[in-house]
């Protein structure tokens, strides 16, 4: 293990048989959960939950990055209806494979996190939105919630306290888009996964129109840890920005030695990541571009990538994200038109439809990169590419997407334009040949 990981999350991963209750409460696990309800009672008031969670400055591990703790505090107090929570784990983010470790080696550790988020928020019923392509992962999560109830982790009256709360899964059927919040709450009401306009947002009405919270599985995760050790230890866990605080699961894939998931504190340089982490790129090749968290985040060139901090500022200051923290490391052997071609082609896939700009424009971004693909693509098809993502993002559509096709084909076309350019075709009798109808 590099000297640069710090496991918190992934403290017990790797024991016999991890993904137990019984290995997880040796560990000290459902400690928390005692601490919240029984030996500390007093203390742990909902507001003084949500406030440790602000303090600790948890944000969202999903990809959004939004402040865990302030959007917890948007559910409202005053209201009759029932809240619910929503662990998501519809982990899609192509190169994201990090909560599926918690998930099937780890699942008691976020359940905790969830049933102390149920009683800060006065939920009484949660819901674990898993991909349909994680079976093993569900059976695991199904085991877990089984030997929790026995324990009386969960149910009514949890540890003979008048707190209740209960956790159901329910399997996706792999759309993409049921990763984003709104499309996974429609899912989960049995209906197509089509994301709904915010607002309102769903701390207002989410599932059944009734006050919801969503959050990632690294997320709830994280709570444990903050509860037992405070907040303001799990924000020094960070190296870079104050506001990057904590550890972040990295799901680290392509040219490199030691592909994997890693725990590292925030703020650490993306090339000792490369370097000291995943043991270099493989077979003494030279770095060419990274994709630094998922990949609906702007690539980074070489030198880009030489100079990034690994965290929410110093990516934004990269002029990308951190995304999901899946990264993905391109060696200079890769076919950066071909890497454009493969990115679309996922995004025209998994568009759902609903708004025009989306659904025509991804396909139209995917059929312009199989002309360079091709070979025959011309110059002005560069410009066309540009303006089509223009006109699907920046508030053109219901949901985000549009502007995730944008950021994931762009960057490739514009900082690599040179392995663009050298596949347009020359030859009059081809350009001829094409037109708008023909695309
Ligand atoms: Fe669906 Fe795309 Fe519109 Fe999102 S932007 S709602 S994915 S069509």
């Amino acid at each position: 293990m590099s000297s640069l990981e710090k496991r918190i999350l992934l403290k017990d991963w790797g024991k016999n048989n991890c993904h137990t209750i019984e290995v997880y409460e040796e560990e000290g696990g459902y400690t928390a959960l005692k601490k919240v309800l029984i030996d500390e009672k007093d203390k742990w008031t909902s507001e003084n939950i949500i406030e440790e969670v602000k303090i600790s400055g948890l944000r969202g591990r999903g990809g959004a990055g939004f402040p865990t703790g302030l959007k917890w505090s948007f559910i409202p107090k005053d209201t009759d209806k029932p809240k619910y929570l929503i662990c998501n784990a519809d982990e899609g983010e192509p190169g994201t494979f990090k909560d599926r470790v918690l998930l099937e080696d780890l699942p008691h550790g976020f359940i905790e996190g969830m049933i102390i988020a149920g009683i800060a928020l006065g939920s009484k019923q949660g819901y674990i939105y898993l991909r349909g392509e994680f079976y093993k992962p569900w059976q695991r999560v199904e085991e877990a919630i089984k030997d929790a109830y026995n324990k009386g982790y969960l149910g009514d009256n949890i540890l003979g306290t008048k707190h209740s709360f209960h956790l159901t899964t329910y399997r996706g059927a792999g759309a993409y888009i049921c990763g984003e919040e709104t499309a996974l709450i429609e899912s989960l009401e049995g209906k197509r996964g089509h994301p709904r306009l915010k607002p309102p947002f769903p701390a207002v009405e989410g599932l059944y129109k009734c006050p919801t919270v969503v959050n990632n599985v690294e997320t709830y995760a994280a709570i444990p840890h903050i509860i037992i050790n405070g907040g303001k230890w799990y924000a020094n866990l960070g190296q870079g920005s104050e506001k990057s605080g904590g550890t972040k699961l990295f799901s680290i894939s392509g040219h490199i030695n030691k592909p994997g998931v890693y725990e590292l504190p925030m703020g650490l340089p993306l090339i000792d990541i490369i370097e000291k982490v995943t043991g270099g790129i493989k077979g003494d090749k030279k770095l060419k571009a990274v994709i630094p968290g998922g990949s609906s985040t702007p690539i980074l060139t070489a030198q880009e990538a030489k100079k990034a901090i690994m965290d929410y500022e110093g990516m934004a200051e990269a002029g990308t994200f951190l995304g999901s923290g899946a990264v993905i490391v391109l060696d200079e052997t890769t076919d950066m038109v071909e890497l454009a071609y493969r990115v679309a082609y996922f995004y025209d896939h998994e568009s759902c439809g609903q708004c025009t700009p989306c659904r025509e424009g991804t396909r139209w971004v995917k059929n312009i990169l199989k002309r360079f693909k091709d070979r025959i693509g011309s110059a002005d098809d560069l410009d066309t590419l540009c303006d089509f993502s223009e006109y699907m993002s920046n508030g053109a559509t219901i949901c985000p997407f549009g502007d995730a096709v944008k950021m994931a084909v762009i960057p490739i076309v514009k900082k690599f334009r040179e392995e663009f350019e050298a596949r347009i075709d020359k030859t009059e009798k081809v350009h001829e040949k094409i037109s708008i109808g023909d695309r």
